[in-house]
This record gives structure tokens, sequence and C-alpha cells, in this order.
């Protein structure tokens, strides 16, 4: 069955308002069992948390440094095969194209650390994860083989995505169902949602279920309880950069001292993007005190490193997340609802396939079945970009 357009009202069975990973993963899935699903984006696609990500599809190691195998470990433990399985071509979703590095690395300098030892005496990580790197062993990542880095080092089993890569796959399948918005969508008392583009006469899209799948954006719901916990995160550029690396240092908190990734910027140029506790930490310095803190903490972990010829940059970014008691992160994905509009935040980009099946389990419930839509009066309706990196922002200051 088709549900008709007329006039200048588009009806469908979900409009999904953000297009981040969760938006564009909901996107797929519904579109795949049937539904007639819209998605409105008001900036570019990835806007605000997605496209700032490290693009790391956690198996639960980094959550499980206090030594126990908690909620979100045990959660997350089953993405990084979801993931696998996508970018190899045999997921529910094709992302050939998208990987960006096999492993996420574990560094520890000294061992064996007191959190070490806690870690390894979980089974579920001992069983996603190898040692590669110790006394007698030289097959380290190979940034680290002239880097003088002292330690032992495992090989986790979590890809690294190209995040902007991804959502631009998941955003060519779906074009004629992803449209650009002149400001913030808002559904009215009704539920209807006026989409209006400077260039195209205002339409009226009527859903039967809305989806906030828009980051900080789902603060336009007031009932929808969310948390914001900033990051001061680092980019590294220039001569010195000893290659790639995708690792987690692990120090004596139960979040990894630094995390590193590696990307690419638009001059080919390798970038390394720093986060972890130097992030978390770092909320609390202005740039030049981030800065300074990212080259110590750099010379620590890799002295024979020579980085006086690396450029530095910061910024901020927020995470969006359902708010929680001690502003703690949430487990898991999280949805709340209001009659037929849900709020969803998948925490992680890992975990946004597990929020898809989520919301697809609670438009069952709510009676929402699947029904093509007519989107023909959104041809030629502005569609989307994808976000800039933050390594290829011109307003990025880099000393
Ligand atoms: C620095 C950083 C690093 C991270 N690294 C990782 C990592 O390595 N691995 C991992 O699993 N997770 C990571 N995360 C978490 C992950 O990025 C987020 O959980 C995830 O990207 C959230 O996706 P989202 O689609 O919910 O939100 P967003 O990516 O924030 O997307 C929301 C979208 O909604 C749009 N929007 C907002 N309001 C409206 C409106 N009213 N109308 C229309 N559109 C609207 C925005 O423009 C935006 O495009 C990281 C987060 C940060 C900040």
């Amino acid at each position: 069955m088709t549900i008709k357009a007329s006039n200048n009202v588009v009806r469908v069975d979900v409009a999904i308002i953000g297009g981040g990973i969760a938006g564009l993963w909901l996107l797929d899935r519904l579109r795949k069992k049937g539904y007639g699903a819209l998605l409105i984006e008001s900036e570019r696609l990835g806007t605000g948390q997605t496209i700032c990500s490290q693009g790391i599809i956690h198996g639960g190691a980094k959550y499980s440094l206090r030594g126990s195998v908690g909620e979100s470990a045990k959660m997350v433990a089953t993405m990084p095969a979801l993931w696998r399985r996508c970018l190899h071509g045999e997921g529910e979703i094709d992302l050939r194209g998208a990987l960006l590095a096999e492993y996420q690395y574990l560094l520890a300098t000294r061992s064996p650390s007191s959190r070490l030892v806690a870690f390894f005496a979980s089974k579920l990580l001992r069983s996603q994860m190898e040692r590669v790197g110790g006394v007698g062993m030289n097959d380290y990542p190979p940034a680290l083989h002239h880097a003088a880095f002292h330690g032992t080092a495992y090989r986790l089993d979590e890809p690294i995505v190209d995040v902007a890569t991804v959502l631009a796959m998941l955003a060519d399948r779906h074009r004629d169902a992803i449209v650009l918005s002149d400001g913030p969508a808002v559904p009215s008392g009704d539920g209807a949602i006026t989409l209006r583009h400077p260039e195209r006469p205002a339409l009226i899209v009527r859903p039967a279920c809305t989806i906030f799948a828009a980051g900080a954006g789902n603060t336009a719901l007031p009932w929808a309880a969310l948390q914001l916990r900033p990051l001061h995160m680092v980019l590294v550029r220039g001569l010195g950069l000893p290659g790639p690396l995708f690792a987690h240092f692990v120090g004596n908190s139960d979040v990894p001292r630094l995390t590193v990734t590696t990307h690419c910027d638009a001059n080919g140029h390798l970038v390394w993007y720093l986060g972890g506790g130097l992030a978390e930490d770092g909320v609390e310095r202005d740039r030049p005190e981030q800065i300074r803190a990212a080259r110590r903490e750099l010379a620590t972990l890799l002295p024979s490193v020579d980085w006086s010829r690396t450029q530095f940059a910061t910024f901020t970014v927020k995470r969006a997340e359902a708010l929680q008691p001690g502003g703690v992160r949430p487990p898991g994905p999280v949805l709340c609802r209001d009659g037929r509009v849900i709020a969803a935040w998948p925490t992680k980009l890992t975990m946004a396939p597990l929020l898809a099946e989520q919301i697809e389990q609670t438009l069952g419930t709510l009676g929402v079945r699947p029904r093509l839509a007519d989107l023909r009066l959104l041809m030629g309706w502005p569609r989307p970009e994808v976000a800039i990196y933050p390594w290829d922002r011109e307003d990025l200051e880099w000393s």
C-alpha cells in the first residue's frame, strides 16, 4: 500500500529529525523494512558529534579498564563483528570502502600495570584481544617502531571507520528520502512538520511517528532530558609524525590517558587526532594550556619522536546523551517517548545499529506498519551535504 501525497502535504510513516549516524542508520533500516521514512536535516549530515567522532567501533575494552565488565562493555561486545560484516559487504548495510584501520591497539607503558592485571582477568575481553608487543616481540603497530615505545601492546578487535565515508554511503542510497530544512525542524502540536527552504514553497510533512535523532538538537523536546559532556580534542600534523597510529594508551585511571586515531586531511597529509583522558581533563584548560598538555603527553609516551616540527590545533565539542544520574555515560543507546514522538541517542557511534533495532521494535508496539510513501513532491528539494572533518575546517588555528 502506498501513502498518497496531496497538494503540499507529504504523508510518511516516520519522519526522522537529524542526519548524524543515528538518523541515517535508522533511515536505511526502516526503508529496507518497507517503511515510508523521510529524514530532515537542518545543517550538513553529521554536524555536531558524528563528524568529530574518532570512528572507533568499540568492543568494550575501553569501558573495562576499571577491571569489571560492566553493562556498556557487554552491550557493545557484539558491535565490532556487526560492523565488520558491513565493512566486508556481508552485513545489513554495505559499507565496503569505509574501513580506515582494521584494529585499535591498547598500549601500556609499564608492564604489568595494576589496571591491566584487573582488566585481563576478564574472560570477555581476553577473547577480543591479542598481545602483539612486549619483551622479545617486535610486532608493535608500525608507527611505534621508531618511537622508542617501551611497554606492552595488545591488538583489540575494534575496527576504525572513516565516518564521512559512512555518512556519504548511507546518504547516497537514500537521496530521495533526505531533505535539507532551512532551520531546525520542529513538529507543531498536531505532529505536522513544516519543511522550508528559501528556494521552494513550503511543504507540510505529516508523519505517523516522529523520531528525533538530533543529538544536542533533541533539546527541542522539553520532555527529553539530555546531558552534554564536553571534550577538548587536539589535532597534530606536520613533519615528524611517526606514521599512522590507532591506539589507546592506558594510564592509571579507567579512561585511557590518550586515544589516538589517524586521518588524512584534504591535502593528503596525516593528522593525529587525540582524545581520551587528555580531551576529558582538557575541558578545564584553554587552548594554549591544552596544546602544552598534549605536547607533554606525547613526549612522555613517545620520547624519541621529534615533536618540534609538528603543529597543533584544538577544538571543543559536546557529547549529547540521555540524562543520567551523576552525569555518567549511559550504558547503551537510549530512547524515550511522548506519544508518537521518540527522542533517541545512540550514546556511541558504535551503537547506532542497536538503536535502530530498538526503534524498529518500538514502532511495532505503536502499531506503525510499513507502507510506501509517495515522495514525488520532494523531487528537486535541496539535499544536505556531508559535514566537514574538524581537521579540514578553515576556522581552526594551527600553531
Ligand atoms: C570528539 C568525539 C569523539 C567520539 N568518538 C567516538 C568513537 O570513536 N566511537 C564511537 O562509537 N563514538 C564516538 N563518539 C560518540 C559519537 O560520535 C556519537 O554518539 C554519535 O555520533 C551521535 O550521533 P547522532 O546521530 O545521535 O548525533 P549527531 O552526530 O550530533 O547528529 C545530529 C544531527 O541532527 C541535526 N539536527 C539537530 N537538530 C535538528 C533539527 N531540529 N532539525 C534538523 N536537523 C537537526 C544536526 O545538524 C546533526 O546533523 C565520539 C563523540 C565525540 C564528540
